[in-house]
């Protein structure tokens, strides 16, 4: 029989990896179970807010030692290359996700044990939890944690119901030679979709763009979209005739959802996308997968720790805070993807911005939160 946890975390993406160096911490007994082994690239625009550079220095985490590119630009284009730019409020870094989640995943293994396998099932009896693995092997807690991600086998398992609705989404994401501003990210926009341009850690810049499959499906392929449909858009076309990509060939993903989720489901908590997914254009996906981990991690010290309350209580706890810190942003990153995504819609908003380019840092406090500290 395996060893009982206090909390088996499920997917170790910055959500479980940032629980788990919190709980540690805490002196939980924590197990994370990942599928892939570190490191890994990610389809990601690996733009990461300032917001949550405080929290991930409480958990020893410091992206700039690691050579994270310090981030104070914005850019944005319209379909035709028509530009807007303005300086970012709060400000971001640009890391890629082989060196973040590699870093953090080191730092959990000083303390905490992780098993790469992937999670099956997830069945709960007698206030314990017991996940079976792709291997077999079977692991029991207190508690079970979902940080899963946009989409897993598990949400399947669990019959949630964001997984049976259609989605009509697939992003493509490569690292290229290019000579870009470090201190930038920039947006560009084309037909059915948006495409993010940023510099990493290793010098390289990050090209990950969003794509609608109607957009997608008419053309011959990757190359031949971004030749001849991203390629409209003049700054694209010369960033794909000019850059040399570092990739043997592009990640891409598909099937992204942005139905809503709920935060606690079958009494697991759910962390990051595993509890919602914003709209990539808002570039905090990653610090609100970061900062749930601190929401649950605090509740649990406080309820379970602390207080010795019951799990009923945590949830409820988990589920508001979760609500009253993530939920706004998550209207405003959906209404906005609505706007730029719609011809008529992008070009009036596209004149009002460019009359008042001071509605940028706005938006962008609209879809960000506050230092974490
Ligand atoms: C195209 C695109 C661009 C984006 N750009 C940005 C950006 O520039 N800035 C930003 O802040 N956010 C961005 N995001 C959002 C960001 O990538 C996510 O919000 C963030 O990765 C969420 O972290 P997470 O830990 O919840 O999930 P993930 O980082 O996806 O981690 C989930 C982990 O769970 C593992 N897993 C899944 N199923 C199982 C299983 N059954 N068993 C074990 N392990 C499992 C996976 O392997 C993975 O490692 C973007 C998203 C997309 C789609």
């Amino acid at each position: 029989m395996n060893k009982k946890y206090d909390i088996i975390i499920i997917g170790g993406g910055l959500a479980g990896l940032s629980a788990a160096l919190h709980l540690q911490k805490l002196g939980v007994d924590v197990l994370v179970i990942e599928k892939q082994a570190y490191p890994k690239h990610k389809v990601c625009g690996e733009y990461v807010s300032n917001e949550i550079l405080p929290y991930l220095n409480f958990l020893n985490i410091d992206p700039m030692a690691e050579g994270a590119v310090a981030i104070d630009q914005f850019e944005m284009s319209t379909k035709t290359g028509e530009l807007i730019k303005s300086s970012l409020p709060l400000g971001g870094f640009g890391i890629s996700r082989y060196a973040l989640d590699k870093m953090m995943y080191d730092e959990v293994i000083k303390n905490s044990e992780v098993i790469i396998d992937s999670a099956t099932s997830i069945s709960l009896k007698n206030e314990i939890f017991t996940v079976t693995t792709q291997r077999n092997e079977k692991f029991k807690s207190r508690f079970v944690v979902g940080a899963f991600g946009k989409r897993s086998l598990i949400d399947k398992q669990m019959n949630r119901k964001f997984i049976s609705e259609r989605t009509h989404w697939m992003a493509v994401k490569a690292h290229y030679n290019y000579d870009f501003p470090a201190n930038k990210v920039a947006l560009h926009n084309f037909e059915g979709g948006y495409c993010g341009l940023s510099k990493t850690e290793s010098g390289s810049v990050n090209a990950c763009y969003l794509a609608t499959l109607q957009s997608f499906q008419k053309s011959g392929g990757i190359s031949d979209f971004q030749k001849n449909v991203m390629s409209r858009n003049p700054i694209l076309k010369e960033f794909f005739s000019e850059a040399e990509m570092l990739f043997d060939k592009p990640l891409s993903i598909s099937q992204i959802s942005f139905s809503k989720k709920t935060a606690v489901e079958n009494h697991v908590i759910m962390l990051g996308d595993s509890a919602g997914l914003i709209h990539p254009l808002c570039g905090n996906g990653m610090a609100m997968a970061i900062h749930s981990a601190k929401l649950f991690s605090e509740l649990f010290k406080k309820i379970i720790i602390d207080e010795e309350s019951e799990r009923a209580v945590l949830e409820k706890a988990y589920q508001k805070a979760w609500k009253k810190a993530f939920a706004e942003r998550m209207r405003t990153g959906s209404m906005l993807q609505r706007v730029l995504l719609n011809n008529t819609a992008s070009d009036y908003a596209y004149r009002i911005i460019n009359r008042f380019p001071s509605i940028i840092p706005r938006i962008i406090r609209k879809t960000h939160g506050e230092l974490v500290a």
